[in-house]
């Protein structure tokens, strides 16, 4: 089954892993300085917080921007669950905004009707590796006094009017599990360029622990004291998968310029097949596509996705939309809250797209789908 993503590992990448397995340090050690200060040169220069997930930077990200109960958080359902999980586990509420049309990019102007004077935080997910309008985020947060977190799980590696994800928001969340644009095998990573914001994050990725004598309560209890203000979990990421991202970061630009020419050539193959959408561009963007979410049209998603499936083509749909999960239906959300995103869902089909993709590979995916759709 040729899968919708993998991993590109090279013998660079074995070397690095056996070079921090030899090395004193197993986790917390250099490799992990390396690779944050890798991140942060691909992602603007904030500080860069390395964590196990990306599900643990979202987790890190929302506990740095203080939300709780009673406070409400506005996102995009086209996303994965975690997205809006975390910040459910951290007592805050939840607020779907629905997404562009073309993009599934969370609507700016959706995000902003659903501002209310309990909102905190706005969190904008780049669908695809589509920076999600971050000027307009920016600016609508720095408006209403909130805190604007970007889910950019997809997204590493992609600029915005030259500037690259990570630069725009208080706090940018990656994911580099295997399918993502670089991997650690499970990881994550926060970036902040506001010291207060990446400090906290830094201190709830550790347990809360202050090591700093000046910010300690009791600093004379000795040399060994470290103490804990804040409760915090452990979202370390060992040195062995630090080293695999540090290698992995050195190719950031070669997956990229893969993952162009793939999406291109899917691009020009499905160009003119009645029936399907090729994924909405937007001019400021240059995007690392993490996806190719091509869209069928007229109800015969199921239709295409059964037959790519039957190719022996591991096709995926991203994403079901987060509030038709049972937990959040549990929590009142009903179908229809979003009709955007749930159009988006209802025809989404996520090509096969990877670096070690074929061109041959691609030219049979999109055989596949005309023989589908012209059927009939
Ligand atoms: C993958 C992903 C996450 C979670 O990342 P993990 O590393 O799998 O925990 C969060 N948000 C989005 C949009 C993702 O695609």
């Amino acid at each position: 089954m040729l899968p919708y993503g993998r991993q590109a590992i090279d013998d660079d990448d074995v070397a690095a892993v056996v070079a921090a397995l030899r090395s004193d340090w197993l986790t917390t050690g250099p490799a992990v300085d390396a690779f944050e200060a890798a991140v942060s040169a691909h992602a603007g220069g904030g500080e860069v917080v390395s964590v196990t997930s990306g599900t643990a930077a979202l987790h890190v990200a929302y506990a740095a921007t203080g939300v709780g109960p009673g406070d409400e958080v506005v996102t995009s359902p086209l996303t994965f669950v975690a997205t809006a999980a975390t910040a459910v586990l951290q007592g805050a509420t939840v607020v779907f905004a629905d997404v562009e049309p073309d993009t599934g990019n969370l609507d700016v102007e959706a995000a902003r009707a659903a501002i209310t004077p309990r909102t905190r935080v706005v969190t904008a997910v780049d669908y695809a590796g589509l920076p999600a309008e971050p000027e307009a985020f920016a600016a609508l947060a720095r408006e209403h006094g909130l805190h604007y977190v970007a889910d950019a799980a997809h997204s590493i590696g992609s600029t915005w009017g030259g500037r690259p994800v990570g630069s725009f928001a208080d706090l940018t969340t990656m994911s580099f599990f295997p399918t993502k644009n670089i991997t650690t095998g499970e990881g994550g990573a926060v970036v902040s360029a506001d010291p207060e914001l990446a400090g906290r994050a830094r201190r709830f990725h550790n347990h809360g622990l202050v090591r700093d004598p000046a910010a300690q309560r009791w600093p004379d209890e000795g040399p060994w004291h470290q103490e804990v203000h804040e409760l915090g979990l452990n979202y370390r990421l060992p040195d062995v998968l630090a080293a695999l991202g540090t290698a992995q970061l050195r190719r950031l630009d070669a997956f990229k310029a893969r993952r162009t020419e793939l999406h291109a050539r899917y691009d020009a193959g499905l160009a003119d097949v009645p029936g399907v959408r090729t994924p909405a561009h937007r001019d400021q963007a240059d995007p690392m596509w993490h996806l190719y979410p091509l869209r069928v049209l007229e109800g015969r998603r199921r239709e295409v996705f059964d037959a790519l499936r039957a190719a022996g083509i591991g096709v995926q749909v991203n994403y079901i939309p987060a509030y038709w999960h049972p937990a959040f239906a549990d929590r009142g959300y009903r179908r229809g809250l979003c009709p955007n995103a749930e159009e988006y869902y209802r025809q989404e089909i996520s090509l096969p797209l990877f670096p070690g993709l074929a061109d041959d590979d691609v030219d049979r995916v999109i055989e596949v789908i005309r023989r589908t759709v012209g059927d009939r």
